[in-house]
């Protein structure tokens, strides 16, 4: 069984098609997926379709490449996150490849999004491009490990994930990790432990081989994980049943005796 801990379910490339969608989980053996929030404003939408199922989860918080959008407060998102559906804050953090940073706006949201996350008691789905310097900082400073979370979609170096994982933080491996060309991602995908990974499709986007470029979804998780068990020289069944149970970790608080 596979958990996809990072998918945007909202968005009209899936939306349109979720009945297909929870078949193809079930055929590929996704048991769960957490939609994550980008916006206040599409949060609703993220929200209604986490409840409208048993094993599907939500995360509220806004995007750091979302400009021109209602700018949460911790008390914001501490209330939106006090729903017992919303099981994680984000996707937040730092993205300077479409606009070079620093960006203070940005900087200042990630830092709210922490706050609501230690206020809460849920942990950080974080997103950092091209500004892992930033990123690592400002989670010190904010002292980001009292919360926890994951680095999702993770195409940083090994030092970074090193310097992620002392915060306790996890590292999630998205489709990325499947492309041919993806040589550094799959080094540090063999050297972070099995027990502080999870993996994700981030889907609609970054579908994984064999379906590089089409619309991605949460069924093919799969594929990530067999990636990683290849890698790792791991059976899939290893790496689904660890990766699930560090989800389950994580966001639901259940401790490693509970059984899967
Ligand atoms: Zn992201
Ligand atoms: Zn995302």
């Amino acid at each position: 069984m596979f958990i996809d801990s990072h998918c945007h379910l909202n968005f009209p490339d899936l939306a349109n098609r979720l009945p297909d969608i929870y078949q193809r989980m079930q055929d590929n053996l996704v048991s769960h997926a957490l939609c994550i929030s980008v916006d206040l404003e599409t949060f609703p939408q993220v929200l209604a379709i986490a409840e409208s199922r048993d094993n599907l989860y939500a995360s509220v918080g806004v995007h750091p490449d979302h400009e021109d959008c209602t700018e949460p407060t911790v008390e914001d998102l501490v209330k939106l996150a006090a729903n017992p559906k919303v099981i994680a804050i984000g996707e937040t953090g730092m993205d300077y490849y479409r606009t070079p940073g620093p960006l203070a706006w940005q900087q200042n949201r990630f830092r709210v999004h922490i706050r609501a996350a230690r206020e809460s008691g849920k942990p950080l789905i974080i997103h950092t491009r091209s500004a892992s310097d930033d990123t690592l900082s400002i989670m010190r400073e904010e002292n980001a490990g009292e919360a926890g979370g994951v680095m999702h979609c993770f195409t940083e170096s090994m030092e970074v994930a090193k310097a992620a994982m002392d915060l306790g933080f996890y590292i999630s491996f998205s489709g990325i990790v499947t492309f041919k060309n993806a040589k550094d991602l799959k080094e540090v995908a063999q050297a972070v432990p099995l027990d502080r990974m999870l993996i994700e499709t981030d889907s609609p986007y970054l579908a994984p081989m064999p379906y590089r470029g089409k619309t991605n979804e949460p069924g093919f998780v799969k594929h990530v994980a067999e990636e990683i068990a290849r890698l790792k020289e791991a059976s899939v069944e290893e790496v689904g049943e660890v990766t699930s149970r560090n989800f389950r970790k994580l966001f639901l608080k259940e401790n490693e005796s509970v059984s899967e």
